[in-house]
């Protein structure tokens, strides 16, 4: 998990859950040991901040654009955007596609959904938390689940983005689905 700022920790639980190995990235050196990455939920303007001042903005892109396998939720899946409607924050370009942050609600309007993922045998218990909105994305990126029409997982190859959290929920289907990327 890229540990800079967010729930870190609620990750690493999950990723232990669904048979990984956590291990945390606050450095380039960090970067080279890893098989996969999370970029978690938190603030993603933070999380941008801090990947600048640790020297980690270039070495994510690289690594990522080489093939490691990446997820990243809410504020994650922001910072693995190419752009956010109105914002000027430092981004990874991962993933070409617009989001709108806090655009699905504020804090007090946080919710939970069964959401349908194509391919999924029942439900996903969906939480969502001042999440972004997908306003466009480029045809190469594919949409396995949507909510009030704005698409919500995404995957382009390796590089997977949810707008809620899956590591607040007790179904690690998300995570397996990276792990089972891992070569
Ligand atoms: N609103 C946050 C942001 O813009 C994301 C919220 C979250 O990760 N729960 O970065």
């Amino acid at each position: 998990m890229l540990a800079l700022q967010g729930d870190v920790r609620e990750h690493a639980r999950m990723v232990a859950a669904s048979g990984g190995i956590p291990s945390e990235v606050r450095t380039p050196t960090d970067l080279e040991g890893i098989d996969a990455l999370i970029i978690p939920g938190g603030e993603s303007t933070t999380i941008g901040r801090l990947a600048t001042l640790y020297g980690l903005v270039d070495p994510l892109r690289s690594r990522i654009s080489d093939g490691l396998p990446t997820l990243g939720t809410c504020a994650g899946m922001i910072f693995l955007a190419s752009e956010v409607t109105g914002g000027d924050q430092p981004l990874l370009g991962a993933l070409d596609m617009v989001v709108e942050r806090n655009a699905f609600g504020r804090q007090n309007e946080s919710f939970e959904c069964d959401l349908a993922v194509d391919g999924w045998e029942y439900a996903f218990p969906a939480v969502f938390i001042r999440a972004p909105v997908v306003d466009r994305t480029a045809p190469d990126i594919e949409v396995l689940a949507s909510h009030n029409g704005r698409p919500v997982l995404v995957r382009k190859d390796h590089v997977m983005a949810c707008a809620f959290h899956p590591e607040l929920t007790g179904d690690d289907r998300v995570h397996r689905m990276l792990i089972d990327l891992v070569g």
